[in-house]
């Protein structure tokens, strides 16, 4: 079970903080692939039957601006070349215009994109189910994990069934 994966979402949801979980060191070596796709690889998580490498996707954080032609693009390639796309939303936040301009970029993407609702630690259980559906309102996610980045709740699960898509 190997392949990439790029995690995508808005500046402080916890995309760092689960990368550093999950990841034993950061890497610098780069593979032919992360080279023809031009990404920041973020790190490579390996256990003895899986190697996922967690990319970076420059452009697609990014609301629109006059290089916006140019960065859809180049997003829009980075992800249609990797296996999966990780898509994390903060569970004690709406979901807020950033969001929903990387769920318009979505829809040209023909890759599973997971739904991550990280910092469940902060919510009450009987708050996510709406969050969750206004989500799944916009974009038909492959799956949707609800998690704690910090805490590492349901981490093992989304780690587990990522491997086994792989
Ligand atoms: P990034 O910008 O998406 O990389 O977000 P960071 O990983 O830098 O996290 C932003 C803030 O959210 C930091 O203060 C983290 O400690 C906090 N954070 C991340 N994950 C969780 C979580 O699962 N629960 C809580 N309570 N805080 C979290
Ligand atoms: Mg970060």
């Amino acid at each position: 079970h190997s392949g990439f994966v790029a995690i995508i979402g808005r500046p402080n949801v916890g995309k760092s903080t689960f990368m550093n979980r999950i990841l034993g060191e950061k890497i610098a070596i780069m593979s032919p692939k992360a080279q023809t796709t031009r990404n920041k690889i973020n790190g490579i998580y390996t256990t003895p039957d899986a190697q996922i490498v967690f990319v970076d996707t420059p452009g697609i954080h990014k609301p629109k601006n006059e290089l916006d032609d140019y960065m859809d693009k180049a997003a829009l390639s980075t992800l249609n070349q990797v296996d999966a796309i990780l898509f994390m939303v903060a569970a004690d936040e709406q979901k807020g215009a950033g969001d929903a301009y990387i769920m318009r970029q979505l829809a040209e993407v023909k890759k599973p994109v997971y739904l991550i609702l990280n910092k469940i630690d902060l919510v009450k259980p009987d708050d996510l189910l709406p969050l969750i559906e206004s989500y799944q309102h916009d974009y038909d996610f492959a799956q949707v994990f609800p998690i704690s980045a910090t805490m590492g709740n349901n981490v093992d699960d989304l780690l587990t069934s990522l491997t086994a898509a792989l």
